[in-house]
């Protein structure tokens, strides 16, 4: 078993792509190649815009070339949370954006002939216990009734055989909006495509210091100074506190953990994931699979918040869970473990803002395949003057002060919803 990610062993950084110096001066520096520095860094380039990606490493390589490749409806934030948080009008705002945000990724691997294994089958939410069965029901009547949304399909246990090859769980909820891709597939073609725009990428480039002088800012990297008149930070769960506390501050790094299996015969596919559904259960520690492109399955969860447990015992025991739920996967070897971190903030919901001038976009959670393209598009187009739709920009935005003790209070935390978990 390797300890790397599937995507980008399947499909390694394209040797091909475009990469430069860092520049001496560009009206816009992005720091972190992710979904949302490569969506922004396009759109500001297609108005004409000269842009820098600024990456640590290599292209793509936080979350956007290693997480499950999963679109699903919705934010993190629960939407009756989010509705009495700002109230209804806000929400369906919300809700219709985050819809949004799937057609816009659609659109773009369309525009871009970006080839990342793009399906539309859908997704299904599996009630982990009979409860939460009742509560999808409600869930369904609530979208229904407060923002006349009518996708989402019931499936009761007895059905439950004609959309996956397991007896784990009491039902589920479908939403066929939702779609899959290969992650890594897909942020490599982003970067291609913003390179075709004139997007200067320029890898090992972790920014170290951010000054302000004259109107522009100074942007320090191991490879050279660049001097731009507008910085966004797109780091998201990579986000370090030495170029900027605050915003790291406001989003935590949370680690996910994923396993895959060698391709699996047609029949055996078909059997554990009749209709190529993304899965995901209804836990706190949630767990969610998918088949790939190439036809293995793909598990990931979390059974802990740390982003540094050893990929040997994180494949351990989420192989230990794959098993329960589809005991058929006995005896299958497992070709690859690995990790990334996740974004979360406060209140689970996404942020745009500014420290020091610069600007941040970050927070998506378990949504960001979506949320972070749109969202990165939006801040680009508000970057280049053109008209756009960012409506997180201006809601509150909680923060972690005591995020230097992360790893004190995290076990805690995780053991709290662990107990939900096994109590709700
Ligand atoms: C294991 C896992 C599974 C997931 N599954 C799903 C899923 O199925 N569906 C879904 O919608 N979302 C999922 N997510 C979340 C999703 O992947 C992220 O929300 C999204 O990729 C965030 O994109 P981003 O561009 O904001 O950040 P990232 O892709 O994380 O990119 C940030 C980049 O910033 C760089 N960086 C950091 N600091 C600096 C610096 N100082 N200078 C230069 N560069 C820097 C990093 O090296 C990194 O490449 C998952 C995440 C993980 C980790």
């Amino acid at each position: 078993m390797k300890l790397t990610p599937l995507w980008t062993d399947l499909t390694p950084r394209p040797a091909d792509l475009p990469l430069h110096d860092p520049p001496e001066q560009v009206d816009l520096a992005v720091i972190g190649s992710g979904y949302t520095g490569l969506h922004a860094a396009r759109a500001v380039a297609m108005h004409g815009g000269s842009v820098a990606v600024l990456e640590r490493e290599h292209i793509g390589y936080g979350a956007s070339s290693r997480n499950g490749g999963m679109l699903t409806t919705g934010l993190k934030a629960p939407i009756r949370t989010i509705a009495k948080r700002y109230g209804l009008e806000r929400a369906r705002g919300f809700w219709q954006w985050a819809l949004d945000s799937i057609d816009h990724v659609e659109r773009v691997i369309r525009a871009e002939g970006i080839e990342c294994g793009w399906t539309r089958p859908g997704h299904l939410c599996l009630a982990h216990k009979p409860a939460h069965f009742e509560r999808f029901r409600s869930h369904q009547q609530y979208l229904h009734d407060a923002f006349g949304y009518d996708r989402p399909v019931l499936v009761g246990r007895g059905e439950l055989k004609a959309e996956i090859g397991t007896d784990a769980y009491y039902g589920g909820i479908a939403d066929d909006t939702s779609g899959g891709l290969d992650p890594a597939r897909y942020v490599f073609g982003l970067a291609r495509a913003a390179a075709r725009r004139g997007v200067c990428l320029v890898e090992n480039a972790g920014v170290t210091r951010i000054r302000r002088a004259n109107g522009a800012y100074r942007l320090s990297t191991p490879r050279g100074e660049v001097r731009a008149r507008e910085v966004l930070l797109a780091a998201n769960g990579y986000t370090t506190p030495d170029i900027a506390p605050k915003a790291r501050s406001g989003v935590m790094p949370v680690g996910s953990y994923i396993i895959s299996t060698e391709p699996l015969p047609g029949a055996l596919q078909e059997e554990l994931s009749p209709k190529g559904r993304m899965f995901y259960d209804s836990k706190h520690y949630l767990n969610y699979f998918r088949l790939s492109p190439d036809g293995r399955m793909v598990f990931g969860g979390r059974n802990n918040l740390s982003t540094t447990l050893d990929l040997a015992e994180s494949a351990r025991r989420l192989h230990a869970r794959m098993l329960e739920i589809y005991p058929q996967l006995a005896g299958v070897p497992l070709t690859h473990s690995w990790t990334g971190k996740l974004g979360v903030t406060y209140d689970l919901m996404p942020h745009v803002g500014r420290e020091r001038g610069m600007w941040f976009a970050y927070g998506y959670g378990g949504h960001g395949v979506s949320i972070a393209s749109y969202l990165g598009y939006q801040v680009g187009q508000m970057l280049a003057g053109a008209p756009n739709e960012a409506p997180f920009m201006d809601i509150p935005h909680p923060r972690f002060f005591f995020t230097r003790w992360d790893r004190f209070y995290l076990p805690f935390v995780a053991q709290y919803y662990r107990v939900l978990d096994a109590i709700g």
